[in-house]
Order: structure tokens, then C-alpha cells, then sequence
């Protein structure tokens, strides 16, 4: 029910670990992140709270400067450590995490299984970065590109958020429905379900609209629509103190 992002200079682990922590007001039953460090992606995620999630992590190696965390409220898929976000495809090496309900991931589900695809948890979620990578395989497109595309075709609501293994420096994220801010800072940006995880690092706000498609890559954001048409990103001064 929170999702939380970092890409920039610094290390991303303790930014998303307090923004999850920032979120628990909106409560959830699992919690987990992703790390993108060169050429290595790390998945650290379970079922319960985030100090769970701490004692996971403690003496692993957390490195990087790319990042995504979540807290999940299970609307498919029992709370547990398998349906816990980022869900991470290593075929494509995309992880995501996903805020809300995609209602035609049964169909997409069944699609996706005729063409290979294998399914390690009960989510909408999983079957979503799979529809994505599928999507991007067909198009042999950029990441951002294959996101407008598969959006066209998803029904219900998202918050998502997406690194690739590869693509070190780089975030591509979505709205409908669910809410996504981004707080951008000296060639570095934060996103998050709302505002209390931004603040203390920057005021400086982007409140991304229904059917937005950010890409974030080095130091850069770049909002579309679906249709791929650019759109002026509309940043906001927050007074807001924690
Ligand atoms: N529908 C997704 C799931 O059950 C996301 C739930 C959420 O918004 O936390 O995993």
C-alpha cells in the first residue's frame, strides 16, 4: 500500500528503508525492496513489517544507488513472502512494485503462461512486469516505450515503479488511479506514494497525473502520456514540514 523509489548519487538502502517506514501509517501486510548495483539486482522481501525486512537485510550486501521499495496490502495472493513486491522477472531482469489492481490479469495471465512464462506467486502484480516484458520483447523497444504500450491494454489501477538490471541510473514509472509523487533533487529524484518520504531531502515536487509515464535517467525525467506525447512536468513548492 506504499511505494517508495531512489535514483541518484547516493545509496539508495537507507532512503527506502525510512520511506517505508514513513508510509507504515497506510498500512500493509509484507514489505520488500530491490537494488540495482551495476550489473547485480538484490530482492529483499517477506511477509510482515519493515523492521522484518531490517532483520533480512542486516549483513547482506545493499549496495547501489537505484532502488525501489513497497509495502503490500494483498488483494491477490495471501500475504507471504512469495507474493511479497519487488516481483523480479529474470528472463527480462525487470523488477516492479505495484500499488493496486490490475482487473484483467486473468486473461493476461493465461496469454502470457501459452507463451512460456512462468509465474513464481498469485499476484496481478507479477503477471503485469511479465505482461510488460512481453510487451517489450514483441516491440523490441526502450523500457518507458513498452510501458505506454502495455498500458493500453491493462485494465484498473497502478502506482508501479520499474529498474532493469542493465540500466543502472534509471526508474521508469506509471499512475492510474493510485497516487505517485516525485521529489527532484540535484540530478537525483525520489518518488514515493505521497510526500512524507520526500521531504526531508527535497520540497521540490512533481505530482505525476493519470496515465503519466515517467522516465528517469541520468539526472533527467521525462513524463508522456500513453500516447507517448511529452508533457510538461508541473513542480510544486511544498510547505509541508515533517
Ligand atoms: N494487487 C497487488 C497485490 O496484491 C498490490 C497490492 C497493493 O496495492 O499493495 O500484490
Amino acid at each position: 500500500c506504499g511505494i517508495v523509489g531512489y535514483v541518484g548519487h547516493r545509496d539508495a538502502l537507507n532512503i527506502l528503508i525510512k520511506g517505508l517506514e514513513r508510509l507504515e501509517y497506510r498500512g500493509y501486510d509484507s514489505a520488500g525492496i530491490s537494488l540495482i548495483d551495476q550489473d547485480d539486482v538484490k530482492v529483499f522481501k517477506c511477509k510482515g513489517k519493515v523492521a522484518d525486512l531490517k532483520k533480512q537485510i542486516d549483513n547482506k550486501d545493499t549496495k547501489g544507488t537505484t532502488g525501489i521499495g513497497h509495502t503490500r496490502w494483498a488483494t491477490h495472493g495471501a500475504p507471504n513472502d512469495a507474493n511479497a513486491h519487488p516481483h523480479y522477472s529474470s528472463d527480462s531482469n525487470l523488477a516492479m512494485v505495484h500499488n493496486g489492481i490490475i482487473e484483467n490479469y486473468e486473461a493476461l495471465k493465461s496469454q502470457l503462461i501459452e507463451k512460456g512464462h512462468v509465474f513464481h506467486s498469485d499476484t496481478d502484480t507479477e503477471v503485469f512486469i511479465h505482461f510488460i516484458e512481453q510487451v517489450q520483447k514483441d516491440n523490441n523497444c526502450d523500457l518507458d516505450e513498452a510501458v505506454r504500450i502495455a498500458l493500453n491494454e491493462v485494465v484498473g489501477a497502478y502506482a508501479i515503479v520499474i529498474t532493469q538490471k542493465d540500466k543502472p541510473g534509471q526508474l521508469v514509472a506509471a499512475r492510474k488511479g493510485s497516487p505517485l509523487v516525485i521529489g527532484v533533487g540535484e540530478k537525483e529524484f525520489f518518488l514515493a506514494s505521497d510526500a512524507t518520504p520526500i521531504v526531508e531531502y527535497t520540497k521540490d515536487v512533481v505530482y505525476i497525473k493519470d496515465e503519466e509515464v515517467v522516465l528517469l535517467k541520468d539526472g533527467n525525467m521525462t513524463i508522456t502520456d500513453v500516447k507517448n506525447q511529452v508533457q510538461t512536468p508541473y513542480l510544486q513548492t511544498l510547505e509541508l514540514e515533517l
